[in-house]
C-alpha cells in the first residue's frame, strides 16, 4: 500500500498547499529514504503528483490502466523483489541509489499498478462534492465510496436537499 498512499497525499498536496516542507514531510510520513527536497526537486515532484491525478479520475477501467500504463512508463526504470531492513519481500522499481525523485516516482507508479490489480481496476476516485476535487483510495467494504469524508458527503447531502426544496413548495 505505501506506494498508493503516498500518491494519494502528494496529489493532495498538489491540489492545496505544497511547499518544499510540506512534501518532505510527507514523503517522511511514507518512510521514503533521503526524503531531503530542493526548491528544484521539490517542483519536479509537485509536476509528478499533478500526473498522478490522472489515476483517479472518474474513468472506465481501459482508460484508467492506459493512465496508470503512462506513469509506469514515465516513472519506474525496472521491477525487482528486495528484503531490505527485515521487510517481507515486495517490489521495488527503482535502484536503491536513485535521487529522491526518481524513488518516490517509481514507488508512487508502482504502487498505483499494484493497488489497480488488486482492485480490479476500481476504488480509486476524487470526491463528488463539487469544489472539493479530494482524491481518495476507496478501502471500504462495498467499495462505493463517492466521497473524500463524511464531512464532504454530509455537505453535499445539505445541498441537494437545499436545490430539491423550493420545488417542494411549488
Ligand atoms: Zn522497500
Ligand atoms: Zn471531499
Amino acid at each position: 500500500m505505501t506506494g498508493s498512499l503516498l500518491a494519494v497525499d502528494l496529489v493532495n498536496l498538489a491540489g492545496t498547499r505544497w511547499t518544499v516542507d510540506a512534501a518532505q514531510k510527507t514523503l517522511r510520513e511514507h518512510q521514503i529514504r533521503r526524503a531531503a527536497l530542493t526548491v528544484s526537486s521539490s517542483g519536479q515532484l509537485r509536476d509528478w503528483a499533478v500526473r498522478l491525478r490522472s489515476a483517479f479520475e472518474d474513468v472506465d477501467i481501459d482508460t484508467r490502466c492506459r493512465a496508470i500504463n503512462g506513469l509506469l512508463e514515465a516513472g519506474t526504470a525496472r521491477a525487482y523483489l528486495t528484503t531490505h531492513d527485515q521487510l517481507r519481500p515486495h517490489l521495488h522499481f527503482a535502484s536503491d541509489d536513485d535521487d529522491v525523485v526518481a524513488r518516490v516516482k517509481a514507488v508512487t507508479a508502482g504502487g498505483l499498478a499494484i493497488f489497480a490489480v488488486e482492485s480490479d481496476g476500481g476504488r480509486l476516485g476524487v470526491c463528488a462534492r463539487i469544489g472539493c476535487g479530494t482524491a481518495f483510495l476507496d478501502t471500504s467494504r462495498n467499495g462505493l465510496r463517492s466521497y473524500c469524508s463524511a464531512r464532504c458527503g454530509n455537505n453535499d447531502a445539505v445541498q441537494r436537499h437545499r436545490k430539491a426544496a423550493p420545488k417542494a413548495e411549488v
